[in-house]
């Protein structure tokens, strides 16, 4: 698939339903984001993977962001294979057995080798190994001070990030509405906690993407004219456990999964 020399290029591959789970209201707007830079065509929620995989491999546009991660992700390998996995376990209280790191993701069981191999009882997506790695590599392991703050209060949060809401809580305030099994699915298929709620939420739930790192997903049900709505926060020692850049590639990745895992099962 050659680049796209204009809009209309990348908006031809898309559905055109306007469905609005990529979080812009039309397939249009979407397509221009892509062409600009903005947004990767893999956020299409509705796009078949192969598509967008084709298209970030010859993309101008697509390809910085993509090959970006992918290189980050060999670095990130290839610095674990000059670490002694058994001090960095200790550090960050995961489990290290033969020559392998284990800690939980999501209630799951997800290790490194000394080679940079994985080993999981899950898919390994970037959005995950990327902050695995970073925390494996340079995390403090502090433990969760029981403070929560939204992304925009953690170090570099605001300035860095300033997309978090549109890519990471308007998509899971969007499964939210819609989709009645997600906090379920939440607590049974990911190892979720459901906690007293907090911030006069309706419900709140605890996730934990990795052991120290928990995100609490908070969310209002529409009442007397408010629309719902939902905020995802972060444990105050975040920063010290994983990069800013990690903690925003968790937030996007869930609400991609549970975008995802809904309209399969919504
Ligand atoms: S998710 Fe895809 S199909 Fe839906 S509005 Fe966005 S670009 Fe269009």
């Amino acid at each position: 698939m050659s680049p796209p020399k204009n809009v209309f290029e990348i908006f031809q591959l898309l559905e055109k339903s306007n469905c609005g789970n990529c979080g812009e209201k039309t397939c249009l707007a979407f397509a221009g984001a892509v062409f600009k830079g903005q947004r990767r065509l893999s956020e299409c929620v509705r796009l078949d993977p192969g598509v967008a995989a084709r298209f970030s491999e010859n993309s101008g546009t697509e390809n910085a962001p993509e090959a970006e991660g992918a290189a980050h992700f060999d670095q990130l390998r290839k610095e674990i294979a000059q670490t002694d996995l058994a001090l960095a376990a200790e550090r960050v209280g995961a489990r290290f057995s033969g020559d392998r790191l284990t800690l939980k993701v999501l209630g799951k069981d997800f290790s490194v080798d000394r080679h940079g191999g994985f080993h999981a009882d899950m898919h390994v997506n970037h959005w995950v190994a990327i902050p695995f790695l970073t925390h494996v590599l340079y995390g403090r392991g502090r433990p969760p001070a029981g403070r929560w703050v939204p992304f925009r209060e953690l170090k570099g949060g605001r300035e860095g990030y300033p997309l978090f809401r549109k890519r990471c809580e308007e998509p899971l305030k969007r499964v939210a509405d819609t989709y009645t099994m997600l906090f379920d699915d939440m607590v049974h298929l990911f190892g979720g906690r459901q906690v007293e709620r907090q911030f006069k939420s309706d419900i709140s739930v605890v996730l934990h993407p990795l052991p120290i790192v928990p995100i609490m997903v908070c969310y209002w049900l529409p009442d007397e004219g408010m629309q719902s709505s939902l905020n995802l926060f972060f444990d105050e020692t975040a920063n010290e456990n994983l990069d800013i850049g990690a903690v925003f590639a968790l937030g996007s990745g869930l609400a991609q999964m549970f975008t995802k895992l809904a309209q399969r099962h919504g």
